[in-house]
């Protein structure tokens, strides 16, 4: 049984179509990114996922349950997900552990706070007030509240936005622990290195509807897109397109009696493949 299975979502808001018909399946244990530029509609899905937004049409179910469901079994079901919102934390006056001690209350199998604390890197400002805490170290607070409950299901919306880029690897590496616990993750981000470095497949999701699901080696044909080799020959940059870079590398080799000056054998980036995907007009 998969995690997480919508078909057919439908939502509007007034005359905005913010999601038109998306169709996913995530399976136990994936890491699943959704890509999309501003307004594609992700947020609206996820909201609907985790049962804060009513759907129009469709169906959905999250750990085999509908989020719209109310009740008793709600609560159950909550107590299985953990959410990483964009907006921060906000208790100012608590300290960082007083407040990951506080939400592990909420929960009937809670980690260890010490082990949270750790996991996020905030053990040295166990003791400090949340408000005096920078923004990327606020964030991971977020993700702390996040996985305290040990979810089996955990979303994070645009987890590393503001992190620095030291924040952020070892965001990823904390990432990649929980990967190891069987949880299944369903990530929003606009990075599209994050969503290379963590995700097992991405969708990518523009005006309401998904464009393609694929891993992100396969985005877009892109594993069997065409490699650019480009060197310098007297004072021109010269460029070839082609399916067989060493062969053409070789022709140069030969050519040059040696070293090819400034040769450099580049494939498109998982950013040029979704810029295409989505047009290359948005963002
Ligand atoms: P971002 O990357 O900017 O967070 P997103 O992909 O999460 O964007 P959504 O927030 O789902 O996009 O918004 C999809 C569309 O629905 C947008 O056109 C947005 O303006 C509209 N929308 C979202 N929430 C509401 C709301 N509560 N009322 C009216 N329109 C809304």
């Amino acid at each position: 049984m998969n995690v997480i299975e919508v078909k057919g979502l439908k939502k509007s808001y007034g005359l905005v179509h913010a999601v038109r018909g998306v169709d996913l399946s995530i399976p136990q244990g994936e890491i699943f990114a959704l890509l999309g530029p501003n307004g594609a509609g992700k947020t609206t899905t996820v909201e609907i996922l985790e049962g804060f937004r009513s759907r129009d049409a469709g169906e959905v179910s999250v750990l085999g349950f509908d989020p719209q469901t109310k009740g008793h079994a709600a609560r159950e079901w909550r107590n299985r997900i953990g959410i990483v919102l964009q907006s921060a934390a906000d208790a100012g006056d608590l300290t960082v552990l007083e407040t990951i001690d506080h939400f592990s209350g909420y929960y009937s199998k809670p980690r260890n706070v010490e082990e949270v604390l750790n996991a996020v890197g905030l053990e040295e400002k166990s003791g400090a007030l949340i408000r005096n805490l920078s923004g990327g170290q606020r964030r991971r607070l977020d993700v702390a509240l996040g996985i305290i409950g040990s979810p089996d299901l955990l979303f994070l919306d645009e987890p590393t936005t503001g992190f620095d880029p030291e924040a952020r690897r070892s965001f990823w590496a904390l990432i990649e622990k929980l990967r190891g616990t069987g949880t299944t993750i369903l990530l929003t981000t606009h990075y599209l290195d994050e969503a290379e470095a963590l995700a097992d497949r991405v969708a990518v999701i523009n005006d309401g509807l998904i464009i393609e699901v694929s891993t992100p080696a396969e985005l877009g044909g892109r594993a069997t897109s065409k490699a650019i080799v480009s060197w310098r020959d007297g004072d021109t940059i010269k460029t070839e397109s082609t399916d067989n870079p060493t062969s053409v590398v070789t022709k140069l080799t030969t050519h040059f009696g040696g070293e090819i000056p400034e040769l450099t054998v580049s494939r498109p980036s998982l950013e040029d493949i979704y810029l295409t995907m989505i047009g290359g007009t948005h963002e």
